[in-house]
């Protein structure tokens, strides 16, 4: 069963629209299921009515045209109930709808079930029987599984376009394009043009793309072939002595695959069909793989893995034989399955205003560089059609997270909008730059910059940002090969500590496991955000930690100007460690003849165990930090990364907003100054609420501090802690994020929180 069923999810991934998807649904199911009649319906949103989309035993000219109501037919009441229908004799059942193009009086038995994607029913899958029978439990569940995947298959297809090709326009969209939910990666909107970039030789992450010159495609295949031929020729010839003939017999299989008509002539015709090369080859390589797989025989299921290599081994070959480099458009919006910082580098920065990736979070390298270049980015947006969408226009909303691809012109006109509000703003913004972040009633704020990557140092201080209030070094070690020795941290903090003399420079000390691992020290664990993460493994490796420390406070000789600040600390005696381990290194180096001085040490305030001893962490420390974004996800049990549940992660949850009032009243009960360095301080409403809480200084991603900075210019103290106090009487942050953005309507700062509702 589990393997009939991945071998329709494979086949159905593979189809090139959604057509295609559900005619090998209805078919592959009918006649696994063994039954007489197998369709699809889908829902039209737009007049409410379930379509019949595709259909194997039904009369084909109905597709398209049998429509039913929501409010009649068995089809649409398995959709109203979102669960299962199992009738006997379907006929008999007061709610059945004849229709007379089906002719299906022959059908009795009947099995519905819905297709749900996130909590929405998106249609009905059905099998029929011509007998007058119920089916079994053992057909009901693998009906509802296999509706389950298929699910996803639709929200792709639908996504990528594929569904405004379907017969006779049957489903009309309410002209507003569906977007793909991802991560927020970097803010701002970008609308483009989509260029799908992948890494070399990754075979499945190649597009399809339009080629101009059908006699230039075939011969860069042709040379590329010759090329692998060649080399496995060679190959063969060297392994004479070493390996048996009847084992390099495997050599001969792949030069008679590689000559074959299946493979480079296959190849050859699809090139001239209009694909270009490397997406012909992938086409053909995916097509013979997945034939391969469905052999019963093990030894030729194995060859599977043969033609993979094949594919692998020419794909190089074309890659570095393309002549054509990427010709990036205006208005590029760079997109992959896995964005690399390398990657974006590729592009001309002027050309460049978007990214959307599929893997990674708001915390990849990459990301983080995108905030510091201010480009507009969408993380972890898993259920992007990579292959499909090269050349199409693409907004990716870097705010919620959002990617649109095509568009309709209801969708585009919209963003248009904000886009050309957001142009306004961002140079009337630029005026602030040197203006105190001060209320109407004369209260100041510091605002500081999150940064981890010298390249983002220039852009930190072209914002007028007063210092940095995180600084995650683990950046500069994500890119080494092995831990970066004293000398060398020395010298990046310095540059860093030098850049922002005498304004105040936070280092974190090592942040790494969790999402963030070193090539060179991997952490693998079940459940890595629960475990060996931050401060847990420094203390566990004292060698790094003290070798750390002592670059920073080296590095801060004669400028004075570092904090050093301590993540994910969850009991008080972590932190005593830390700070024996400060006091060491410090001793050590003052016995070393420097005239070094003991820097301010602070905790971030991350994980909820902190929050509850928050009074007993601040008597301890110069300073609090409040890294909401780790204490959003653990709080409210959300992963940070993960897109399936991002609809839940909210710092405006009332928990979280509670729980950072309550670290708030502690550190003033120890005159400690507290600071919020989560992405939360970089959301213009959620920064009035910190500054009506008392938050002394709010650090933020630089692309975000002209509009913080505007926020609290136009506002008086007293007038935050107002909103603050309404906003403690609602109970749930959909409400919160509601009233806020209404509130700032009013106030004429719609503007800021526009983008991405
Ligand atoms: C946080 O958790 O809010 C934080 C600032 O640290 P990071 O995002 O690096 O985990
Ligand atoms: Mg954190």
């Amino acid at each position: 069963m589990l393997d009939i069923l991945r071998r329709i999810v494979q086949e159905v991934n593979l189809a090139s629209n959604l057509e295609q998807a559900l005619n090998i649904i209805v078919k592959r199911v009918k006649s696994f299921m063994k039954v007489d009649v197998c369709s699809v319906f889908l829902i039209n949103e737009h007049d409410n009515e379930y379509v019949l989309m595709a259909t194997d035993g039904l009369n084909p000219e109905a597709v398209g045209k049998v429509r039913m109501s929501d409010k009649v037919g068995l089809v649409s009441l398995v959709g109203k109930r979102a669960e299962a229908i199992n009738i006997a004799d379907a006929i008999k059942n007061p709610r059945y709808q004849h229709f007379p193009e089906v002719i299906e009086e022959a059908f009795h038995g009947f099995l519905g079930v819905p297709i749900i994607h996130q909590r929405k029913v998106l249609g009905v899958l059905v099998i029929q029987s011509r007998e007058v029978q119920k089916f079994s439990e053992d057909n009901e569940t693998f009906l509802i599984t296999v509706a389950a995947q298929l699910a996803a298959a639709i929200v792709h297809a639908e996504a990528s376009g594929g569904i405004s090709g379907l017969k006779q326009d049957a489903i009309k969209t309410d002209n507003k394009t569906k977007p793909i939910h991802g991560l927020p990666g970097a803010p701002g909107v970008a609308m483009g043009t989509a260029v799908v970039i992948y890494p070399p030789a990754d075979i499945d992450a190649i597009p399809d793309k339009h080629h101009s010159n059908v006699e230039k495609e075939i011969e860069l295949f042709d040379t590329a072939v010759e090329s692998v031929v060649k080399d496995i020729t060679e190959l063969s010839e060297r392994l004479k002595d070493v390996l048996p003939e009847e084992d390099r017999a495997l050599f001969d299989v792949y030069l008679l695959m590689l000559n074959s008509q299946a493979i480079s002539g296959t190849t050859r015709d699809r090139i001239r069909e209009g694909n270009w090369a490397p997406g012909a080859l992938r086409q053909t390589i995916q097509e013979h793989e997945k034939v391969f797989h469905e052999m019963e025989d093990s030894y030729l299921r194995e060859r599977a893995d043969d033609v993979r290599d094949l594919g692998h081994r020419i794909l190089k070959y074309l890659q570095d034989e393309s002549l054509e480099k990427i010709e990036f458009p205006e208005n590029t919006v760079l997109v992959g399955e896995d964005i690399s910082a390398s990657m974006l580098a590729e592009v001309p920065r002027e050309k460049l205003i978007g990214v959307v990736s599929v893997r990674g979070s708001r915390t990849s390298h990459v990301a983080i560089l995108a905030r510091a270049m201010s480009i507009s980015t969408v993380m972890g947006a898993t259920n992007l059609p990579v292959a499909r969408i090269d050349g199409r226009t693409i907004i990716a909303d870097g705010y919620s997270g959002r990617v649109f691809i095509s568009p309709s012109e209801e969708v585009i006109s919209e963003f248009q909008q904000l886009i050309d509000e957001e142009a306004a703003l961002s140079d009337e913004l630029m005026e602030l730059r040197d203006l105190p972040a001060q209320t109407e009633d004369g209260i100041a704020i510091s605002l500081l910059v999150n940064s981890g990557l010298l390249s983002d140092i220039t852009p930190s201080l072209q914002s007028g940002a007063e210092g940095i209030g995180l600084y995650r070094t683990e950046f500069p070690f994500m890119e080494r090969q092995t831990f970066p020795s004293e000398e060398e941290q020395r010298s990046i903090y310095r540059q860093v500590l030098e850049s922002f003399h005498p304004r105040p420079v936070t280092l974190r000390t090592l942040d790494i496991g969790g999402d963030k691992t070193l090539p060179y020290f991997p952490i693998e664990e079940d459940n890595p955000f629960l475990g060996w993460r931050g401060i847990r493994v420094t203390l566990d490796h004292p060698e790094i930690f003290l070798v750390q420390v002592r670059a920073m406070i080296r590095a801060s000789l004669g400028l004075n100007n570092l904090k050093i600040l301590l993540p994910m600390i969850s009991n008080i005696n972590e932190l005593n460690e830390a700070q024996g381990l400060i006091h060491q290194a410090y001793g050590e180096l003052l016995e070393e003849g420097e005239k070094v001085i003991m820097p301010e040490v602070g905790v971030m305030i991350e994980v909820p165990s902190a929050v509850y001893q928050a009074g007993n962490l601040a008597r301890r420390v110069d300073f609090l930090s409040i890294g909401t974004n780790d204490l959003t996800q653990y709080l409210l049990a959300v992963d940070r990364n993960n897109a399936r549940v991002a609809s839940l992660y909210d710092s405006l949850h009332p928990a979280v907003i509670r729980a950072i009032l309550q670290v708030v009243e502690s550190a003033r009960v120890h005159n400690t100054p507290i600071s919020v360095c989560g992405e939360m301080a970089g959301d213009p409403v959620a920064a009035l609420l910190l500054l009506a809480m008392g938050i002394d200084s709010l650090s933020m991603s630089v692309s975000s501090l002209p509009r913080v900075k505007w926020v609290i210019r136009n506002t008086t103290r007293e007038r935050a802690r107002q909103i603050l106090s309404e906003v403690l009487m609602l109970e749930d942050a959909a409400g919160i994020r509601k009233y806020l953005n209404e509130t700032f309507e009013e106030a004429g700062m719609g503007g800021l929180v526009r983008a991405g509702n």
